[in-house]
């Protein structure tokens, strides 16, 4: 045991004492009573509390990382107990997992946490379809801030307007994180979702419902206000399914109305509408100020279901996965170009009447 950290230890049992992870340490009038893996030893002096402690390093080293050295900040600190699962498991055995690594998914980041061979906790991250690709064919990263720009733009290169959509690019990990550089790159990559699901396991998370947050806006936003009822259910249906954004929806149109679609099973939640989904709501509430009009459309029952099938592979983002050989997909291009040559203008207008 350090000098350091034994003194660290008693200045904590001087000042209120100390009760976590099998450790318990009080003194009274100069003598310490310590509890340490269910052994009670009393009346100790100094002397002979460093020689008891000597004998118990896992307990010591546990209460050094996570009473001194772990980020105190109680969602931070919370998360990062979950991460290696410190509740369900003594000091010793707890450290005995670290030497192995013990990973965690978040979203789509998979974070390992393991002892270097200082016997230090030291944290890696990369994408979890990455999980089981060697460190050499990914970029190698050590400062969190470089989350930001790799969290900017998927696969393709597409600008990613949502950081909680599915479509975090891969080909990257961050190793050597300390605990609190690994929470702060986590929270680049998903701003707030350790505090939320933090807030959240201790009935804390304040939910604003649709209503209230389109009620606030103002300026070009302010006509979402009109969006109500089933338009609601649709706007969530289009932008916070699982396959659209990993947040689990804990909001609805109010409090007295639940919205008809699922939440997801997201570990994290999210807990009011987000600027993604009032600017999409905006051209919708516009668009929904149309009157509807009947047409007639002449289409063969084939024609019909591709029509069906395109709806789906746009909504899906399928529609560039189609191999152009493939006719037989009602997404495919070619088959695509049939159906507009025959059933539309030279404006690409189709050829419907009106009732
Ligand atoms: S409002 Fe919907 S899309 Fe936006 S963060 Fe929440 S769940 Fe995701």
């Amino acid at each position: 045991m350090t000098a350091p950290l034994f003194e660290r230890l008693r200045t904590h049992a001087a000042d209120g004492g100390i009760d976590t992870d099998e450790l318990s340490l009080t003194v009274t009038e100069g003598t310490y009573r310590l509890s340490v893996a269910g052994d009670e030893h009393a009346g100790l002096d100094e002397d002979e509390l460093q020689a008891v402690l000597a004998e118990y390093p896992d307990y010591l080293e546990e209460w050094g990382f996570w009473q001194t050295r772990a980020p105190q900040a109680p969602a931070r600190w919370a998360f990062l107990r979950w991460v290696e699962e410190a509740d369900d498991a003594a000091p010793p055995a707890r450290r005995r997992a670290l030497v192995d690594g013990v990973s965690q998914t978040w979203g789509q980041l998979h974070l390992t946490v393991r002892l270097d061979e200082e016997a230090r906790r030291t944290y890696t991250l990369r994408h979890v379809d990455d999980a089981d690709t060697p460190d050499e064919r990914l970029d190698a990263h050590t400062d969190p801030l470089d989350a930001r720009w790799i969290a900017k733009h998927d696969d393709d290169g597409r600008y990613r307007p949502l950081k909680t959509a599915p479509t975090l690019q891969t080909g990257w990990h961050f190793s050597g994180l300390n605990a609190a550089a690994a929470v702060q790159t986590i929270d680049l990559f998903y701003p707030a979702t350790i505090a939320n699901r933090y807030r959240e396991q201790h009935g804390d998370l304040d939910v604003t419902h649709w209503a209230e947050t389109t009620e606030r806006q103002t300026g070009i936003y302010a006509v979402t206000e009109e969006l109500e009822g089933e338009a609601v259910d649709w706007v969530a249906e289009a932008c916070c399914e699982d396959s659209q954004c990993l947040k689990r929806r804990e909001w609805d149109e109010d409090e007295d109305r639940e919205l008809s679609v699922p939440r997801g099973d997201g570990r994290f939640p999210c807990r009011e509408p987000c600027s993604l989904v009032i600017a999409a709501a905006r051209k919708w509430t516009m668009l929904e100020r149309e009157e509807e009009q009947a047409y007639t459309l002449h289409l063969t029952p084939s024609e019909k279901e591709q029509l069906e099938t395109l709806l789906r592979a746009v909504a899906e983002g399928t529609a560039g996965t189609v191999r152009e050989a493939d006719v037989r997909e009602g997404a495919n291009r070619y088959r695509t170009r049939f159906l507009r040559a025959k059933r539309t203008d030279q404006h690409g207008r189709l050829d419907a009447d009106d009732e």
